[in-house]
């Protein structure tokens, strides 16, 4: 039986500072389901023109080696990082200004044990589907919706598309769901914009973690003639893409990447990349990558800022794929058309002007660029509260009170 466990503003504050509006623990015993539902911030989505929900992908990762390395549980864990990942998407959503609150959940399990098509992974997406409907039904006025993150595919949405409605990723019209491609496209815009430049031909980038988005900016870094250095935990990705490419790749061990010298690092991997061991021996000037939550800590950003390092937050750089993401959800919801060249050019242009913007705040007051890209958000927030429509939210729900999405 699934169930929800509530997770006290007391416990979160255990865990990481702020205020989150609500936090579930789901559980399911026959499909062995464990995991989190976070909303950080509805605002954004309750704000005039927001789409009246939160969202943010689902992500699927063990947790067991960070265990064993900080002899803290896996739960705890998972919870810090539904926690941290769904505050930085109501930060990245209210940034791109995309209607969307920050939400995010997390199943604790290694996807290697549930194969793709298998039954146990069909159970384990049915049993947080119908986790994500309950939520949904208890907490209307912070309805979460899922996508695709880590560990979890088109695929898995498909699954739990069968129990509720509340996921996007799917696909509409011609965008088939996949955000990693505008993601990569939206790393690339931000490139171009920070170091000023039309292409990247000739600039040398180091990008660590070839997954999805990593290897998809890859490609499109070495189309413009950019020189890499690349690494992947899985060495036979970066050695591939080296026998593919070889006179624009060389490679490293992923222990090595951040020392590489370059114009630009990209952290694409895992997040807390950037920390007091990493960040005195990065050579490149600007940082500019798709992985969440590459600050160690908020005074990491400060420590990049004081090295004269150029560091595009990354809930500012890596948005495409929810800003297509989010228009995949309202063009749908409004039964409209939808372009992959529509979603290319809103990527492109609002994560070159809020990259633009960032770099121009820090200038402007002296402060780092990771205060500057919360500042930038934190004023579309503000605005939001403003602008809140709670009441007009609740009679579009109708009578059945299950959310936006029914019925659509
Ligand atoms: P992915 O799982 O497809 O790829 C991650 C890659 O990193 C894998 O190839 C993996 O082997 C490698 N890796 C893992 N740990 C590593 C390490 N320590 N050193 C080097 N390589 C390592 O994930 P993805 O979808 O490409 O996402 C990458 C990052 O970007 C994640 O932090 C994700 O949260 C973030 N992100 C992704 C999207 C998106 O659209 N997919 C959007 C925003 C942010």
């Amino acid at each position: 039986m699934v169930e929800l466990f509530e997770v006290s503003s007391d416990e979160i504050k255990r865990i990481i500072p702020g205020t989150y509006e609500k936090v579930v623990k789901v559980t399911d015993a026959e499909s062995g389901l464990v995991g989190f539902i976070s909303v950080h911030n509805s605002a954004i989505g309750h704000a005039e023109g927001g789409l009246g929900i939160s969202l943010g992908g689902l992500r699927m990762w063990p947790y067991s080696d960070e265990a064993a390395a900080s002899g803290k549980s896996p739960e705890t864990l998972a919870l810090e990082d539904a926690l941290r990942l769904s505050a930085g998407m109501t930060y990245k959503s209210a940034a791109a200004d995309d209607g969307l609150g920050g939400g995010k959940a997390v199943i604790i399990a290694d996807p290697a044990q549930y194969p793709a098509g298998s039954p146990q992974r069909v159970k384990l997406m049915h049993a947080m589907g119908q986790a994500i409907e309950m939520f949904a039904q208890r907490y209307p006025q912070s309805t979460y919706v899922t996508a695709e993150d880590v560990g979890t595919n088109v695929e898995d949405m498909k699954i739990i598309e069968q129990v509720t409605s509340h996921v996007s990723g799917t696909g509409h019209d011609a965008f088939n769901g996949n955000p990693s491609p505008f993601t990569a496209q939206g790393i690339l815009a931000a490139m171009k914009e920070a170091l000023g430049v039309k292409t990247m031909l000739h600039k040398r980038v180091a990008i660590g973690g070839l997954g999805n988005v990593g290897g998809r900016l890859a490609q499109l870094l070495i189309d413009e003639g950019a020189q890499l250095i690349v690494a992947d935990k899985d060495a036979e990705k970066a050695e591939a893409l080296k026998r593919r490419f070889p006179a624009h790749v060389l490679t490293v061990p992923a222990s090595e990447i951040h020392k590489q010298p370059v114009d630009v690092y990209a952290p694409c991997a895992m997040g807390k990349c950037l920390d007091d061991e990493t960040i005195p021996k990065i050579q490149a000037k600007y940082i500019i990558g798709a992985a969440n939550n590459q600050l160690a800590e908020p005074r990491h950003g400060e420590m990049l800022y004081n090295l004269g390092k150029i560091y595009i937050p990354d809930f500012i750089a890596n948005a495409g794929g929810v800003i297509a993401v989010g228009m995949e959800v309202k063009h749908k919801h409004e039964g409209k058309s939808l372009t992959l060249q529509e979603i290319g050019e809103v990527v492109e242009r609002k994560i070159r002007t809020n990259t633009r913007r960032t770099i121009e705040l820090s200038q402007g007051n002296n402060i780092p660029l990771s205060e500057a890209g919360m500042a930038l958000a934190n004023e579309r927030l503000a605005a939001a509260r403003q602008n809140k429509n709670w009441g007009e939210r609740e009679e579009g729900r109708g009578a059945n009170g299950k959310g936006w999405a029914h019925g659509s």
